[in-house]
């Protein structure tokens, strides 16, 4: 009897592994979308983006694919990827805004970097302001590095970076109104006060600044960096990236 317990363990042991390690690995698909006919120093983080997730890829076993055809923002396209990227740019047409809206309504995931959040008139897309939870106030120049700390180091998203780190060289905007007053809005990066004031010919002064956080009500991460060419180049912020992604895919962190 106790023979048989035990055989009845081991099974259930291995069955639960197994389906453990599938969770883990399931592929899914990627598709990031990029422009380059906008800003020179946009178009460059977007063009070492690329490589850079496509290595992700290729070590977390995803599928990732990049296209410059914002027409790509179509139902049909669309229903073939789980995560949807911005790296530079942002739909332009009504047909590829009203087909992201039906995708994020409807389970898709997207991760925005940078110029993806600019928008400074609510008036030209308020669907994407509600989704966003705020629009663009202002911008630091030249681009610098940043201390950015971490708000919820219990979140998944965020969970295995240090409680503060240095962003590379970016431009940093402000936001109006704050992120973090609006319902449903979670901030997970915020710039450290030791920052201010930060820039010389833009300057941000102070206050309560977020860099990167989610619309909770949709599966979604807006993170401000992305302008030039040093984003990638600190190894610590490339996990938030990769981690990012992964849980935008369904992964377990
Ligand atoms: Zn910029």
């Amino acid at each position: 009897m106790i023979r048989r317990f035990c055989s009845f363990c081991l099974v259930a042991v291995f069955v639960f592994s197994a389906t453990a390690a599938f969770a883990q690995d399931r592929p899914f698909h990627v598709l990031a979308f990029y422009s380059t006919n906008v800003e020179q120093d946009h178009v460059d983080f977007a063009m070492q983006a690329i490589p850079f997730f496509q290595a992700v890829a290729k070590r977390d076993h995803f599928d990732f694919k990049a296209t410059s055809n914002w027409n790509d923002m179509n139902p049909d396209t669309l229903k073939q990827y789980q995560v949807v990227l911005w790296l530079d740019d942002a739909p332009s047409t009504a047909a590829q805004r009203v087909a992201f809206q039906n995708y994020m309504e409807h389970g898709g995931a997207w991760l925005g970097f940078h110029i993806a959040g600019w928008m400074d008139n609510r008036e030209v897309w308020p669907w994407f302001a509600d989704f966003l939870g705020t629009m663009f106030s202002g911008n630091s120049w030249p681009p610098l590095p940043a201390t950015v700390t971490i708000d919820d180091p219990t979140s998944p998203i965020v969970k295995s970076l240090p409680h503060s780190f240095l962003s590379p060289a970016n431009e940093w905007y402000s936001w109006k109104p704050d992120p973090r007053q609006t319902p449903g809005i979670k901030v997970l990066m915020t710039l450290a006060p030791s920052n201010f004031p930060i820039g010389f010919k833009d300057t941000l002064v102070g206050g309560d600044i977020p860099v990167t956080w989610t619309n909770t009500k949709y599966k979604m991460i807006y993170t401000n960096m992305g302008h030039g060419d040093k984003i990638l180049t600190s190894a610590v912020q490339n996990r938030f990236f990769e981690n990012a992604l992964l849980w935008l895919g369904g992964r377990e962190q």
